[in-house]
């Protein structure tokens, strides 16, 4: 079913695991897509990979910089004429207490995850206003609401993330809907970075890791991504102010 049919949706951080998992599908419920992200080869190279479609567009573009996340839309609108939805994706991590805290870590976490997300929005609800309101997903974290061992400033920015969907929800009502995609343990290369430097291989972490979630596996970048769909459709139009959790049932366990 093409629940996307005639939609243009802006992916940021969309050549990438669960974002590239998100453009691949919303293309092919017949959306119209455009990448967004640092990832000069890896956005040619996915362009070239869907250009048949005639529906995909890379542009690069670090969405801590306003300037950057301004070209997108001008680049979108001049390709496709309109902006439909708003994927804001594009994320970053660091590890470490609060011991360790310093202003690379803020830009880099804050920087990407709620300052990026900001431009996205301020500059996409510019454009979706232009033909009649949208539909905007964040990608938030179930890390909003777990403590994470060493990821403090990662956590918070997640949290952040949560704060600005409800309150949008309000300020953009009957113009924007707005909903949260909250991940669990999803196998992309994000997950194989925080995993470098234990005492163990990835995979065999993964197992163990596994072998705790209810869901008896890890999740894959195309289990969010059909989720993703189905809240960028017009079928999820009751779907507001809400943030849905995608974690295997991870977040449903007894606390022993
Ligand atoms: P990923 O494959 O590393 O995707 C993240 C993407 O964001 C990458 O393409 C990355 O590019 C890009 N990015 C980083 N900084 C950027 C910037 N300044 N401007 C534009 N793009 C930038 O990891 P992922 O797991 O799919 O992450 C996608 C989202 O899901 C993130 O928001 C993450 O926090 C969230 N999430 C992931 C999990 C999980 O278990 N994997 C769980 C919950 C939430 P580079 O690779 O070049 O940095």
């Amino acid at each position: 079913m093409m629940q996307l049919q005639g939609k243009t949706i802006v992916v940021t951080g969309g050549t990438s695991g669960i974002g590239e998992a998100c453009s691949r599908e919303f293309i092919r419920q017949g959306a119209n897509v455009v990448m967004a992200s640092i990832q000069d080869s890896q956005g040619a190279t996915l362009e070239r990979e869907l250009e048949e479609t005639g529906r995909a567009l890379f542009v690069r573009c670090d969405v801590s910089r306003e300037e950057e996340v301004q070209r997108v839309f001008q680049q979108t609108i001049a390709r496709f004429g309109r902006v439909d939805g708003l994927h804001c994706n594009a994320g970053a991590w660091a590890k470490g207490t609060v011991e360790e805290f310093d202003d690379t870590i803020w830009d880099n976490v804050m920087g990407v995850n709620v300052r990026g997300a900001l431009w996205t929005l301020k500059h996409g609800i510019a454009a979706m206003r232009d033909t009649g309101g949208g539909v905007v997903l964040i990608t938030t974290s179930v890390a909003s609401r777990i403590g994470f061992p060493q990821h403090a400033v990662y956590c918070a920015s997640k949290a952040a993330l949560e704060a600005i969907i409800r309150c949008m929800t309000t300020d953009h009502a009957g113009e924007i809907r707005v909903v949260g995609i909250s991940p669990g343990t999803i196998r992309t290369p994000m997950l194989a970075a925080t995993c470098e430097g234990w005492d163990k291989p990835v995979e065999e972490l993964y197992d163990e890791v596994a072998g705790r979630i209810p869901a008896g596996r890890l999740g894959e970048p195309e289990d969010v991504a059909r989720a993703a769909a189905f809240l960028m459709s017009d079928d999820a139009a009751y779907i507001n102010g809400t943030i849905v959790t995608l974690d295997g049932g991870t977040t449903a366990l007894p606390p022993w």
